[in-house]
């Protein structure tokens, strides 16, 4: 099984996903919004400066 999967980003998107704003990890000047109209169903989010994305991994939500 692949454990490598990095604990933060999962944590990243639940804050991001009750609605908090995270500061981007990438250039660190924006955050991450989401083009979803509910916030807590987003799996994806997107910085808003620089365009770096997190998303959950498919492999944590389906096997
Ligand atoms: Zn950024």
């Amino acid at each position: 099984m692949d454990t490598k999967k990095p604990k933060s980003i999962i944590g990243i998107i639940n804050r991001l996903q009750k609605g908090e704003k995270i500061a981007c990890m990438d250039c660190g000047e924006g955050y991450y919004t989401t083009p979803a109209s509910d916030v807590s169903l987003s799996r994806e989010f997107r910085c808003n400066k620089c365009k770096s994305v997190v998303m959950v991994s498919p492999n944590i939500i389906v096997e």
